[in-house]
């Protein structure tokens, strides 16, 4: 979060910020800076805020559904200041200890990963709390992760052949990376365990939303901004900056040019594709990722987590809500062109022999993300830029860059798209 600052002079210099893209790192740059006192006006393309982590009204299932499941851990800090800041963090379930329950659909084996709450990982010692078939010394491994490489792979960095790798590292690295292990960069990884697995099981408690993305992370956000002056403008796509004397001067929409005064700022938090097309020779992310998801209109028991990680199918991890059984794949440009009902045929009997029930495919709704997360390799990484574009190269004195593609040193996360909103609004305090 941004550091205090004397209020009074920077709302002088700084009368107000405007925030092209309404995502969690537009959203949380505008909530920083809303609490020094600079209030922010949002211009968001689509017609609610929210970008890649939304929920919305789903006609063929007759619910609001979210775009993806998204995770996050209870080590994840700046999601959970973001979520303290909006007065949204009790709108999180999940279990109250980490437990992370897996089912190989292979041979039908089911366990649950149970990290101890305190920092020392006893848990390692305990072969009922492992992956089985897994020894302690597996565990080691992880440290691995630090002694790697710059441009090393996951899979290069670990023991790719080993139960533990396969049984959990791999998994957790495909939904956290969202990239796959044999591309994906070891440090990017080794930030997320870091921040997570290696603080002990008080940083590990999964959280996500009781009801839906929007109603966690987006509508208290944007309530909470309004209340301190902030404006959302949705349905508002910006085209165009207009530039003089290497300041921008106004931001041009299809409802006209919207002035950018002396004394305010503008911050590019669209995606990567979108900014590089506004900011002249910006160097940013160009592959990218898919995630599917697929939902399912069905009850079914949350059993002890919520959610269940899934081995030896095509399904990769299930979250079951009230209602709807939610499914992730990631890393998933593979098979991101197969029709939908091609998908829901290969994933159902995931879901049926995970949570046990009737044969029967219920109402279902696939959701396919093209451009989910920028993919996390090394050529990607070296196209991340910091918060500054510099002037020289196209960018603006009074432009800032935010979004889970800047160089946040984590993968294309809430936890990356939240810390570079946070980045962002200090650049912009420090003096845009
Ligand atoms: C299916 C899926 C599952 C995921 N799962 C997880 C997870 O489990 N855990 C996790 O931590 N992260 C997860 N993520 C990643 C997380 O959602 C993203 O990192 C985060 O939402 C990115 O936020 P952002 O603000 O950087 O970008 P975006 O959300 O893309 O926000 C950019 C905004 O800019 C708007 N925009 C675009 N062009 C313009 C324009 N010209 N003018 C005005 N506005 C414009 C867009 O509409 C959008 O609202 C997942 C992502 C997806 C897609």
């Amino acid at each position: 979060m941004a550091k205090a600052v004397d209020c009074a002079a920077v709302r002088d210099r700084v009368r107000r910020v405007h925030v092209v893209g309404a995502g969690l790192a537009g959203l949380a740059t505008a909530v920083a800076l809303a609490g020094q006192g600079v209030a922010a006006t949002l211009y968001e393309a689509g017609p609610a805020a929210g970008g890649r982590c939304r929920s919305y009204f789903d006609r063929a299932l007759g619910c609001r559904i979210d775009n993806g499941n998204h995770l996050l851990l209870s080590g994840n800090q700046a999601a959970m200041t973001y979520l303290d800041t909006i007065g949204a963090r009790a709108t999180l379930g999940g279990p109250d200890v980490p437990c992370f329950p897996f089912i190989d659909l292979a041979t039908g084996e089911r366990w649950t990963v149970a990290p101890d709450l305190g920092l020392v990982p006893w848990w390692m010692f305990r072969r009922s709390r492992r992956v089985p078939g897994t020894r302690l010394r597996d565990y080691f491994s992880l440290l691995a992760l630090r002694r790697a490489g710059a441009d090393m792979t996951v899979a290069e960095a670990l023991d790719s052949n080993g139960t533990l790798y396969k049984r959990l590292l791999e998994p957790l690295a495909v939904a956290a990376l969202n990239t796959p292990p044999d591309a994906a960069l070891a440090r990017l990884l080794c930030a997320v365990v870091d921040q997570t697995l290696l603080k002990g099981g008080r940083a590990c408690i999964p959280r996500f939303p009781r009801e839906g993305l929007s109603e966690s992370f987006i509508d208290p956000a944007v309530a909470w901004l309004e209340a301190r002056g902030g404006r959302l403008r949705t349905g508002c796509r910006v085209a165009a900056l207009q530039q003089e004397a290497k300041r921008v001067t106004a931001l041009g929409t299809a409802d006209g040019a919207m002035p950018v005064g002396p004394d305010e700022a503008v911050v590019m938090a669209a995606p990567p594709w979108v900014a590089a097309t506004l900011v002249p020779g910006l160097l940013a992310p160009d592959e990218f990722q898919a995630i599917v998801n697929l939902h399912f209109r069905t009850d079914a028991e949350p059993g002890e987590a919520g959610f269940i990680g899934v081995l030896g199918g095509t399904a990769e991890w299930i979250f079951v809500k009230e209602n709807i059984v939610s499914v992730t794949i990631s890393a998933a440009n593979r098979i991101v062109d197969l029709p939908a009902e091609d998908l829901a045929g290969r994933v159902w009997p995931d879901v049926r022999a995970a949570l046990l029930l009737g044969d029967a495919m219920p109402p279902m709704r696939v959701v396919k993300e093209r451009r989910a997360t920028f993919a996390a390799t090394a050529a990607q990484e070296r196209r991340r830029p910091g918060p500054r574009w510099p002037a020289e190269t196209g960018g603006a004195h009074n432009l800032v860059l935010a979004g889970d593609w800047t160089n946040t040193g984590l993968p294309g996360t809430i936890e990356g798209a939240i810390n570079s909103g946070y980045a962002a609004a200090a650049a912009i305090l420090a003096g845009a």
